[in-house]
């Protein structure tokens, strides 16, 4: 196939500088906010693309960032694919198991990381010693992290790496099913997935974002990216801006609500994307703070990721006057894989507003290239009348066909092409689909997964524990918080700080459990395992 048919990278994510050269990004890192217009930010791409080349980088090799939202960021999502090269970022909120096991089998070289998240890379650098170059984004900060660098562990400045490097003059012509980036979420073992994006997933991706029925993105939009660049790939609206000339807002690290709503005043931000309790927080400051910010600008959000409240929505709706676009997708799904807007058909755009909400509540529409079904529990298929439930499966044009590396949860990849999303759904007889219930056991706090099993694992090594469960606890904060059921060794006696202190060893302290609740005996099913769906029931909050 002649190169220029290809669906490559290259060929959308510039289009903004060529269609758009006066507009850009807006970058907000702690060393400075500044305006990159999209000519330059192509120009900064190839020429980071010259210093990979330089530091050794060929096809094919990984490129790991751990990074936040901004201009940095992004030089590496635009270089390190163009080139041919797998761009890799790391969930910066991780502990350092959880990120030395995807390494373990990523074997990244270099690491681009944010200059307040250096004393974490150096410590990742320990434990991963085919790690040769740590790539410092933004000013080093002072601090009294490790002083000691181990040997053969060079450091770099992201800035003084452009400023030094010429920009290269072609991007090279690489095959559409390269793989462009690798992105892990948390598995049900603990062991996060991998799931491997090639560069026609992410361009038939990233059209469908552009669809006026998925979001009505377009190239007059100011959109604020709160979703992570560290997860999904940023659910690519980095590159969908790119595509589109649309103004990007990278807000980097400080994600709370009020620093979101003055971003959203201070640079007309007519669209963002975020997990909802990033939009309860947001609502939460509205109410804390009347008329301090006016959204007349902001016209549609999107929330994706976790389910939201109808409350949030008919609030943002009738209070603020802003349309939130329920989404629903998956890492494993580039991740993009419904939007449900308001109204997209004339039959949708003469209901009343209050049918319209009812169909915002609901995850929506596959995009256009994907297919959704549900089947029960002997593989049938599940009648789609709205209230029939069954597990979700999706099929199409950017589902992920296996995991990048083997794992032990490979199995829902089937051979016909289905994943099994491991989610319980409707579909009714127009298409829409509801999230109904999670089939797995993993938490979701504030849109990160906390892995039960990793926590239970880890707790039952605790000698006064017979028995432990680790169940999601229903928070209005963050969606879900994990709570530890125990029942204790004889004469044993354990609290909750004693467990938070130990776990914290290991864990992050957004993943420990949040309760302990002690137990005689913990219920288990007919085969002998621990039997959640009691457990949840016993303790509903
Ligand atoms: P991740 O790959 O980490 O983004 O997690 C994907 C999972 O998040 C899905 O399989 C769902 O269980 C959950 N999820 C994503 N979007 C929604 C949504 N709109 N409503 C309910 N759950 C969702």
């Amino acid at each position: 196939m002649n190169p220029s048919r290809r669906l490559l990278l290259k060929h959308l994510a510039f289009r903004a500088s060529e269609i758009s050269p006066l507009d850009g990004l807006v970058s907000a890192p702690p060393d400075g906010e500044c305006f990159i217009a999209w000519p330059e930010v192509a120009d900064r791409a190839k020429r980071l693309a010259s210093a990979l080349v330089e530091l050794g980088v060929q096809p094919g090799n990984r490129v790991a960032t751990l990074a936040f939202n901004d201009h940095r960021h992004i030089d590496a999502y635009l270089a390190v694919p163009c080139l041919g090269a797998t761009l890799h970022p790391i969930n910066v909120r991780w502990n350092l198991d959880e990120m030395a096991s995807v390494l373990e089998h990523t074997r990244d070289r270099i690491v681009f990381v944010d200059a307040s998240l250096m004393d974490r890379a150096i410590a990742l650098a320990d434990r991963c010693p085919w790690i040769e170059h740590l790539v410092r984004m933004g000013p080093a900060e002072t601090g009294d992290g490790p002083s000691t660098v181990r040997a053969n562990l060079s450091i770099t400045d992201h800035d003084e790496l452009l400023a030094s490097s010429p920009a290269i003059t072609e991007w090279p012509d690489l095959d559409e099913h390269e793989i462009m980036a690798m992105c892990s979420t948390s598995g049900t073992t603990g062991v996060p997935k991998t799931v491997a994006y090639t560069h026609r997933t992410t361009c038939l991706q990233t059209m469908a974002l552009g669809l006026t029925d998925c979001m009505r993105l377009s190239g007059r939009d100011t959109v604020l990216a709160i979703v992570p660049m560290f997860h999904a790939l940023g659910w690519c609206f980095p590159y969908a801006c790119g595509m589109l000339g649309a103004r990007l807002v990278l807000p980097h690290r400080d994600l709370g609500p009020n620093r979101i709503l003055d971003l959203m005043v201070n640079h007309e931000v007519t669209t963002s994307v975020a997990v909802p309790t990033v939009w309860n927080a947001v609502l939460a400051a509205l109410d804390a703070n009347p008329g301090r910010w006016n959204l007349d600008r902001v016209d549609r959000i999107v929330s994706g990721g976790a389910a939201p409240t109808a409350t949030m929505i008919r609030r943002f709706r009738d209070e603020h006057g802003v349309e939130v676009i329920h989404s629903w997708g998956m890492t494993e799904i580039n991740p993009v894989g419904t939007m449900s807007p308001a109204a997209t058909t004339r039959e949708e755009a003469a209901l009343d507003p209050n049918d319209q909400l009812r169909h915002q509540q609901v995850a929506g529409r596959p995009l256009p290239g994907l297919k959704l079904e549900i089947e029960d529990e002997d593989g049938q298929q599940t009648p789609h009348d709205g209230t029939s439930t069954g597990r979700l499966l999706v099929s199409g044009w950017w589902v992920a066909q296996t995991y990048a590396f083997n794992h032990p949860d490979g199995d829902r990849f089937r051979s016909d092409g289905r994943l099994d999303t491991g989610d319980v759904a409707s579909i009714d007889d127009r298409g829409r689909m509801a999230i109904r219930d999670r089939a797995k056991d993993m938490i979701k706090s504030g849109g990160e997964w906390i892995s039960s099993l990793a926590l239970e694992r880890a707790i039952g090594d605790f000698p006064e524990v017979a028995t432990c469960a680790v169940i999601a606890r229903p928070d209005d904060r963050w969606g879900e918080r994990p709570i530890a059921v125990v029942s204790l060794a004889p004469a044993a006696s354990l609290d909750l700080a004693t467990l938070q202190t130990r776990l914290a060893q290991a864990f992050e302290r957004w993943q420990c459990p949040d309760d302990l609740i002690l137990v005689d005996s913990i219920p288990l099913t007919s085969t002998g395992k621990i039997d959640k769906k009691t457990l949840r029931r016993q303790f509903p909050s």
